[in-house]
This record gives C-alpha cells, sequence and structure tokens, in this order.
C-alpha cells in the first residue's frame, strides 16, 4: 500500500491494473553462430510473429479510429515482404556468420541512413517505418514483448515514463481507464487531450515506473493527482464514494446546459467548447457549449502518418460548421512542433522545439501545406459561420503574410467557381509575449484576438510547460501574465474586436474572475468543463470583478494573487 504524489492532469477517478508501457531496451549484440539454418529459422519465426502482430494491430486501429490510419501498419506489413532487405539479412547470417538480431539491426540501419539522406519526404517516412518494424522483429528475436496498446482488451491503466500527444488521442477509453507517468505537466498536449477524451491523468511523478510492478491494482484520482498502489479496502470504500459524489454533481450541471451564461447582473460571456477531433462533437452537444473557440487541427496531421488531402480536410470541416449550425466555429491552422512531431514531415530534431520551428512558423515555411488547408477551409466556409486564426504569431510581419497567402488562395478558389462565405473571421492568437506587448496594434488587422494562455505563461516565465521540473515558474496567476492579459483584452475592444481565451486557464475558477472582470468576451475550454464555469459566472458580479481585476494589476506575487481573489469570491 503506496500512495504517489503528481501533477493532477485530468479529472476523475479510475480503478483497474497496471499495464506498463514502456519500450524496452534491444540490446543487440554481435555473435558468431555456427549453425546458421537455425538462425535463419529463427529469424522467419520472428518475421512470421510480427507479420501476424501487426495485422492484428491494424485490425484492431481500423476499428478504433479508422481505416486511414491503420494504412501505417500496411506499410510495415509490406516492409516484411521486401524481399531486398529480407534478402540481405539472411546474406548476411549465413557469409558473416553472425547472430539474426545483429545482422538485421545492421541491415536495417543501412537502409534507415539511405532514407534519411534522401531529400525527398516520402523516403525519410519510410526510414521511420523500418526503424519501428526492425525494433518489432528484434523483440521478438530476443524474446521480449513491445507495448502495444491497440491490443489490450481488458481495463487497465497505463504506467509509462511519457506519452506522445498522438498516443494519447489513441487511447481506446474503452479499456485505458487512466494513464499516470514519470514526466510532464498540466498544459502539455497528452494532458490537454486526457482531458478532452475524459480520461484520469496524473503525469509528472518523477518515478512512478520504478514504483509500480506490471499488474499491480491502481487507484488514480486525476482531481488531486494522487496514485494509489495496492490500497486496502477502507481506502478503496472511500475512493469508490468519492467517485459517486463526482458523478452527482456532474448529473446536477447538466440542469444548467440550455442556459445562456451571465453574470448575476447580466453581463454575457460566451462559453465555447475546445475540439481536437469529430468526435468531440458529441460531449459540446451534451454540455450546452456556445460555439467551437479552438478546434486544434493538428490531429488529422499527427495520426495518420501522411498529410490529410483537401478533401479529406474539406468534408472534415464542413461537418463540423454543419454541425454546429450558426454558431461560430474558430479553427486553428496547423499548430506542429513543439510537443507535437510529425515525424514523417522529415524535420530535425530541435535543441528548443518550443522556440524552434512550430506552428505559423513551419506553416509559413511550408507553404503548399498551409495552402492545401486553407483552400480546404474556405471551401466550407459556406456552411457555417468560420473563423479562421493564425497561432503562435510573433510579428506582424507574419500575420500580414498569412493574410496575403489565405486572400490569395480566396482568389484561386473564386475563379475556379467555388461558392465563399463572405463574413469568414481572421483572428490572431496571442500567445508570444511580442504580440501580446503590440496587441493594440494587431487589434487593427484582425477581426478577433484569441489568448493561447497555456504558452502565453510558459513563454512569459520562460518555463517549459511540459517540464515538472520547472513547473512551479509555470504560473498562471502571476500579474506579469494578468498584466498582458489586460492589456490585450483593452486593446481589441478599442477596435472593437471581440476577444477570447482558449488556453487552460479559461476554466480557472482563481482566474475566472478576473478574466470576467477585465471583459473577457469568451472563455474556450474543454466541453466537460463548461456547465461548472457557468455556474461559478452566475455567482459573479461583473461590476465588482471589475474592481478585483484592477486590485490584481497591482499584485506582486502569483500566491498574492489567489489570496485576493479567494479572499473577495469566498468572503
Ligand atoms: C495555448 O497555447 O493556450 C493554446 C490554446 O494552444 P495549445 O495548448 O494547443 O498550444
Ligand atoms: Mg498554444
Amino acid at each position: 500500500m503506496i500512495q504517489i504524489k503528481g501533477i493532477a492532469a485530468s479529472q476523475g477517478i479510475s480503478f483497474a491494473k497496471a499495464y506498463f508501457f514502456n519500450n524496452p531496451k534491444l540490446e543487440v549484440l554481435e555473435k558468431k553462430i555456427v549453425n546458421t539454418s537455425e538462425e535463419l529459422l529463427k529469424l522467419d519465426s520472428a518475421i512470421e510473429l510480427s507479420r501476424r502482430e501487426l495485422k492484428l494491430i491494424k485490425e484492431k486501429t481500423s476499428e478504433m479510429i479508422g481505416n486511414d490510419k491503420a494504412n501505417i501498419f500496411e506499410a510495415h506489413l509490406l516492409i516484411l515482404e521486401d524481399e531486398e532487405y529480407i534478402e540481405t539479412v539472411k546474406t548476411d547470417i549465413i557469409s558473416k556468420e553472425i547472430n539474426a538480431e545483429y545482422a538485421l539491426k545492421e541491415t536495417s540501419d543501412m537502409f534507415i541512413h539511405m532514407f534519411e539522406s534522401m531529400n525527398n519526404k516520402y523516403m525519410k517516412e519510410r526510414a521511420s517505418d523500418i526503424k519501428d518494424v526492425s525494433k518489432r522483429i528484434i523483440a521478438h528475436l530476443l524474446g521480449v514483448s513491445l507495448p502495444n496498446p491497440s491490443l489490450i482488451n481488458e481495463k487497465v491503466i497505463i504506467v509509462a515514463n511519457d506519452l506522445t500527444p498522438s498516443q494519447v488521442a489513441q487511447l481506446n477509453h474503452k479499456y485505458i481507464k487512466g494513464f499516470v507517468t514519470n514526466i510532464g505537466g498540466k498544459n502539455s498536449h497528452s494532458s490537454i487531450i486526457s482531458r478532452q477524451l475524459g480520461i484520469p491523468a496524473v503525469v509528472g511523478t518523477n518515478n512512478i515506473t520504478s514504483i509500480i510492478k506490471n499488474g499491480d491494482f491502481l487507484i488514480v484520482d486525476g482531481t488531486t493527482g494522487i496514485v494509489e498502489i495496492n490500497p486496502n479496502n477502507e481506502i478503496l470504500k472511500k475512493y469508490k464514494e468519492k467517485k459517486e459524489i463526482l458523478k452527482k454533481e456532474k448529473e446536477n450541471l447538466y440542469k444548467l446546459s440550455l442556459l445562456k451564461t451571465e453574470t448575476a447582473d447580466n453581463k454575457k460571456i460566451i462559453l465555447s467548447s475546445n475540439i481536437g477531433t469529430l468526435k468531440d462533437l458529441q460531449e459540446v452537444k451534451k454540455n450546452g457549449s456556445e460555439g467551437i473557440g479552438l478546434y486544434r487541427t493538428e490531429f488529422l496531421y499527427m495520426t495518420k502518418g501522411e498529410l490529410p488531402t483537401e478533401e479529406e480536410q474539406f468534408n472534415i470541416y464542413k461537418q463540423i460548421l454543419l454541425n454546429m449550425k450558426n454558431k461560430s466555429v474558430v479553427v486553428r491552422t496547423l499548430d506542429i512542433g513543439g510537443d507535437k512531431r510529425v515525424p514523417y514531415l522529415g524535420y530535425p530534431n530541435e535543441m528548443n522545439p518550443f522556440l524552434g520551428c512550430r506552428a505559423i512558423r513551419l506553416c509559413l515555411k511550408e507553404k503548399n501545406i498551409f495552402k492545401t488547408q486553407l483552400r480546404a477551409l474556405i471551401r466550407a466556409s459556406i456552411y457555417g459561420k468560420l473563423c479562421i486564426m493564425f497561432p503562435m504569431i510573433s510579428t506582424l510581419t507574419e500575420l500580414r503574410e498569412a493574410k496575403k497567402i489565405f486572400e490569395e488562395q480566396k482568389i484561386i478558389l473564386k475563379k475556379k467557381g467555388y461558392k465563399i462565405a463572405e463574413n469568414i473571421e481572421i483572428g490572431v492568437m496571442i500567445e508570444v509575449p511580442s504580440a501580446a506587448i503590440l496587441s493594440d496594434f494587431f487589434s487593427k488587422e484582425v477581426d478577433f484576438i484569441s489568448i493561447g494562455t497555456n504558452d502565453l505563461i510558459q513563454y512569459t516565465m520562460a518555463a517549459d510547460r511540459m517540464n515538472e521540473n520547472v513547473s512551479y515558474l509555470y504560473q498562471p496567476y502571476n500579474p506579469a501574465v494578468f498584466r498582458l492579459i489586460d492589456f490585450i483584452i483593452k486593446s481589441a475592444h478599442n477596435e472593437n474586436k471581440w476577444v477570447g481565451i482558449c488556453g487552460e486557464m479559461a476554466s480557472d475558477p482563481i482566474a475566472i474572475p478576473i478574466l470576467v472582470g477585465m471583459g473577457i468576451d469568451e472563455l474556450s475550454m474543454t466541453s466537460t468543463s463548461i456547465l461548472k464555469v457557468r455556474k461559478h459566472i452566475k455567482k459573479l458580479k461583473f461590476s465588482e470583478m471589475k474592481n478585483l481585476s484592477k486590485k490584481i494589476l497591482m499584485c506582486r506575487t502569483s500566491d498574492e494573487v489567489i489570496s485576493v481573489v479567494e479572499k473577495e469570491i469566498i468572503k
């Protein structure tokens, strides 16, 4: 019976067995072999096991997230059939009299190096396929098993050093009841997606993988960040009761789903949803959301192994707009880089990925990818109320260039005879301090502003949102952050533009009274937070919150901000 405390990343309580999701170390040493025919048989059998496994993974992936995404495993299966690859391994075993795993590793490394050095994205992509496939065969040769979350068919809690955003996006929440990781922060994209999927999660525990054994019974409390390992009956009972209370609270909140959001003195605020996939629309409806304030389009690019076509994107954007009828849908153009890597684009690893070629920077380099997305969006615009925003803008020059490309694509499509909505709104995400400081100028050149506080906090505080060692500096309530937000809201309102917040701060109970007092027009969040926030706002008075926000601007530290809010709100 041990208790571990980490960072509460996604609310909810779950109980299940631990499932280790750590890639084992595959140590391959060269050995001299006398009986090469036996070694060839070993290789054939490892290839056959890999083939069966890949077929099953392909089938499961296709059931869970569709054929497109399962195609990546078809590519892996084809590598197993590649005669040049397999024959080279076999020839090496015979001629050099070496063990199968060493021969396979040498041949794979040669092909990987060859494909990686080609100046062609498709070929670079093949290199990463060979890496994956060779790892699988070597694991079978060494008799170790690789974790395969798509093959899990019983309820488990995943325990891992880390999970990437695309791994989390593909978790099947029928079986995966929660996850716990060594590293990570509350606002990493993996944590954000877990909240969207409603999977309880605790991250940043530092060393959970060295404490838990595969199969241990776990309780994950994503509300407090506590993980109980092999709890006794008394603890188990306590958590079961807590889970029941949370369920009742949630049911009561549904009564608010048809209401508009306004303060006690009738100041209206729009509460919108952040979504990442079409599936998220269910929760949007269920929780009485008033629009989509952030559609993170990058998951279209991350789960498939290749770029989505214009047609594929058009169909998805169209469905979302039709679903939302006359409510606004704010689509963010591609924001990859940082913690969201897309290996098939062939970009090298960066020393500081969050300060590197990310989001709009990448789109302005890879203009064809950007143009394709914009054309798909423009074509879909006639099906609803479309707003497009550009992420991680640092300069007005970037904004102007992005807008110019958007206008050019509009002209191209018009010439081709496409109908286009007249009222597409163009906005900027303010996430970088340089843009925040110049937000008075930015406000003149856009229709709206959306403040991405997740990044604005990390760049203002110079504290990586993924790094638990500096999480004490990742301070949403630091007065420096609130001064920037206040200036952005004033700047937008001076130009009669609306301004929203789409970072996690939008659903933070301490930040909400301050943001309301500053005059925020829209708050966009995970759908499941909307009703709780609506209830919170209904109790606030705008007139009082205005005074509160003035006090906050005179605070010196994060702790001071918290105590002022607590004193004023809880009284
Ligand atoms: C943000 O930075 O606040 C934001 C909404 O974007 P993301 O979390 O996807 O970086
Ligand atoms: Mg961001």
